[in-house]
Order: structure tokens, then C-alpha cells, then sequence
């Protein structure tokens, strides 16, 4: 076996540093795995994420794996302005599906191709947002089954963005939180490889957006909102893996955040918890995030605290602001990008954040397919637009 394929298919653990070749998610001691560290942080000229190839256990397939990642940074002042801080925002939004979900599913289905995850038929996920669509558009373009597990009660809009890659939909009754954990073992029965939000082939790929975003410049800080923890375990391992392959000279702080109606990791690390109690979380306009009990929760708290970092949560209101901040902007996101933005600004102005910090927030994802703000509109005849068309701008 190549060092590669021995490196694909061996679990760590980074909490006890159990080693296994079993195709695990969960170590004994409970906590999640994920891959080997990577040392080689060779660059090469393949497209996108894939340029990180020694990072990276696969290369691209080709066809639209090649156009993930390598997503923009911009730094609108405005935006820089609302946090009080030098602000880079990274746009995940402009991945194949519109979200950074995009870099999970696009490693971990080039993974199951090349026979990494062993012997499976299909891939799956338990989602009914960007994490379903997403793992549902990759297994099309590899021609893998697909099978999706939503709740019951998922509004018909989103049904139709899923379906559009016709993957198996599979509405389920009863206790959707104890799918994630139920979806993993029966998996393993049906030979169908779960990618869920923090298995290790997601994790692999999803630590390319703070790759990048180091790569670039590092900045003091990066911002991300939390949810599972997939994302931020990701950043984690990117830092470290870069830091230990001599490619940058100082881990940036890494800062998340959550919505405070449900902000199970928050609330553990105000406590100065090392474990993350599940909360009964209530109703917030950032429902993608709002993740009661995360599985990988304690390893977010272990990543703020081994970088300097925090776990903060923000109230609605203040995420509805910097929504509309991104929106006067021209950028249009997803709520979880605005709990980030809100956060930072909380964290500058509470000085954990010094006002001249280089700081890159994520924006994981677009609002282009969320359909539920609301909107004021003018009404005329074709004969009185006239009238309307004077009064643009008028209120600048
Ligand atoms: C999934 C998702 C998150 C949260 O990421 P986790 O890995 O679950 O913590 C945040 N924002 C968007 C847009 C997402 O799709
Ligand atoms: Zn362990």
C-alpha cells in the first residue's frame, strides 16, 4: 500500500490519539477521528482545492470537483467599517451548490470512488440543507446512489433543490437527532457510506477553506459560524497541518460562533467546560446552525482554546443587523455568514478582537436559496411609472 493509501485509510483520534484502520467515525473514548496529519503541504497547479494536493488523501476526479474551492476574498470597507476591525470575508458562496459543503463532498465522494471508505454501493447523508444537496450533486457527477434522510416535516422548497440530483429522499418519522449516530451504524449494514457533517473524509476536505484562506495571507484571526463542528475541526487541522509543514509561521486564532437561542458550545466554553452539555434549543433565524447537540463539539472547544480563540454566541437581532450590513454590500448569504459578522463585531467590541487585527470571516455559504426574507414594493401602471421611476434614490 502506497503512504497515501495507508495514511487515507487510518483514524485518529485527537483527543486520546487512539489510532485505528477500521473504517470509524468514533474512537472508544467517544470523540471524533479523523485522518493522520499531513505534513506535506506541496502546492501543485490542479484546479481549485485540489491544488493542496499533499494535503489532500485524492485528487480531483475531474468535472465539477475541479471547480471547488479557490473561492474569493473581499473586503468591502462597509463591512469592515460595522465590525470595527480589518475584515476579510472569504465566500464559500460561490462553490458549486453555495456552501463550503461542497469541499467535504467532493473529497469524500472522490474518496468512496477510489475505494477508501471500502466496499460500498451508495453514499448518504442526514441533512435537509446545504449538506444533502450538496453530497447529493457529487455522488451524481461520480454516478454513485445517493440516499438523503430529511425530517418528515421539511417545507416542499427544499425538497426541490435535493431533488434536483434525484437521489434516494427518505422522509423519517420520529427522532431526527438520533439519526446522525443510527444513519453511521446502519451504514456499515447496507454497505452505504455516510457523509455525515463530521465523518473524516468531510473533515479532509473541508479544512481547505482555512488552507486557502492561510495561504493567502494569514490573518491574526478567522471567524466562522459553528454548527455539528465539521467545519471548524476542519480549520483546525488545516492550521496545524500548515503550521507543522513549515508553510506559515503563526496559527491564526480561530473564533466561532453561534446563535444564542441555541449555543450548546458557547455556553461550554463560557463555563470553561471541556465537554459540551446538549441544551433544548430554541427557534432562531439561524436554524442551519442551530445544532443542539454537536457531535463535534468538543473538539471546537478544543480548537479555540489550542489557538487563543473563542466560542461566542450572538442574539438575533444583532445577526439580523449584520445581515443586512452583507446585503447593503452587495453580498447575499446564508443567516449562519451574519451570526460570523456579528460575532466579530462583538468580539472587537468587547476587545478580544484589537481593532487593527488582520481578521478573515467565512462566509460558508449564499442566500440565494433562501427565499423567505420579505419585500417592500412599489406598484404603478405602465402609464404612472414615470412617477416611481422619479422618485429612485430619492431617500440616499
Ligand atoms: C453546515 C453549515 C454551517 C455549519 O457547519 P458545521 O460544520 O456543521 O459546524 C454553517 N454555515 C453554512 C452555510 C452551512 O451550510
Ligand atoms: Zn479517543
Amino acid at each position: 500500500m502506497s503512504a497515501e493509501r495507508v495514511r487515507a485509510a487510518t483514524r485518529v483520534c485527537y483527543a486520546c490519539g487512539a489510532e485505528t484502520t477500521a473504517p470509524a467515525v468514533r474512537c472508544d473514548c467517544g470523540e471524533p477521528l479523523w485522518l493522520p496529519e499531513s505534513t506535506d503541504a506541496t502546492s501543485t497547479d490542479a484546479s481549485g482545492m485540489w491544488r493542496h494536493a499533499g494535503l489532500l488523501p485524492v485528487d480531483s476526479p475531474g468535472g465539477v470537483a475541479d471547480a471547488v474551492g479557490d473561492t474569493p476574498l473581499v473586503a468591502p470597507d462597509s463591512v469592515a467599517d460595522f465590525a470595527g476591525v480589518n475584515l476579510s470575508l472569504k465566500l464559500e458562496g460561490h462553490a458549486p451548490t453555495g456552501s463550503f459543503k461542497d469541499r467535504g463532498s467532493a473529497l469524500a465522494v472522490a474518496a468512496v470512488e477510489a475505494g477508501y471508505a471500502g466496499d460500498v454501493r451508495a453514499v448518504g447523508t442526514v441533512s435537509h440543507g446545504n449538506m444533502a444537496m450538496s453530497t447529493a450533486a457529487f455522488a451524481a457527477s461520480a454516478d454513485l446512489p445517493c440516499v438523503v434522510l430529511v425530517p418528515d416535516d421539511i417545507p416542499e422548497s427544499r425538497l426541490g433543490v435535493i431533488a434536483q440530483y434525484d437521489p434516494t429522499i427518505v422522509r423519517v418519522d420520529g427522532d431526527y437527532g438520533r439519526l446522525y449516530e443510527r444513519s453511521l451504524e446502519l451504514g456499515r449494514e447496507h454497505d452505504i457510506a455516510f457523509l455525515n457533517s463530521d465523518v473524516p473524509l468531510r473533515v479532509e476536505g473541508q479544512k481547505t477553506t482555512a488552507v486557502e484562506v492561510c495561504l493567502d495571507a494569514v490573518p491574526d484571526a478567522i471567524v466562522m459560524p459553528v454548527s455539528s463542528g465539521g467545519h471548524a475541526s476542519g480549520a483546525w487541522k488545516a492550521v496545524r497541518e500548515l503550521h507543522a509543514a513549515g508553510r506559515i509561521d503563526q496559527i491564526p486564532e480561530l473564533h466561532f460562533v453561534q446563535a444564542s437561542p441555541c449555543a450548546p458550545i458557547a455556553a461550554a466554553f463560557e463555563r470553561g467546560d471541556e465537554t459540551v452539555a446538549p441544551v433544548d434549543g430554541k427557534e432562531t433565524i439561524a436554524y442551519s446552525i442551530a445544532n443542539a447537540d454537536p457531535p463535534s463539539g468538543n473538539r471546537v472547544l478544543a480548537a479555540a482554546r489550542d489557538t487563543g480563540g473563542t466560542i461566542t454566541s450572538v442574539d438575533d437581532d444583532a445577526t439580523r443587523a449584520a445581515l443586512e450590513t452583507l446585503a447593503q454590500a452587495g453580498i447575499s448569504v446564508e443567516t449562519s455568514c451574519a451570526v460570523a459578522l456579528a460575532g466579530t463585531r462583538k468580539l472587537v467590541r468587547s476587545g478580544r478582537l484589537a481593532p487593527d487585527a488582520d481578521v478573515t470571516a467565512v462566509m460558508t455559504g449564499t442566500g440565494l436559496k433562501d427565499a423567505s426574507g420579505s419585500a417592500d414594493t412599489a406598484h404603478a401602471t405602465v402609464d404612472r411609472l414615470d412617477a416611481v421611476l422619479d422618485e429612485v434614490g430619492a431617500d440616499r
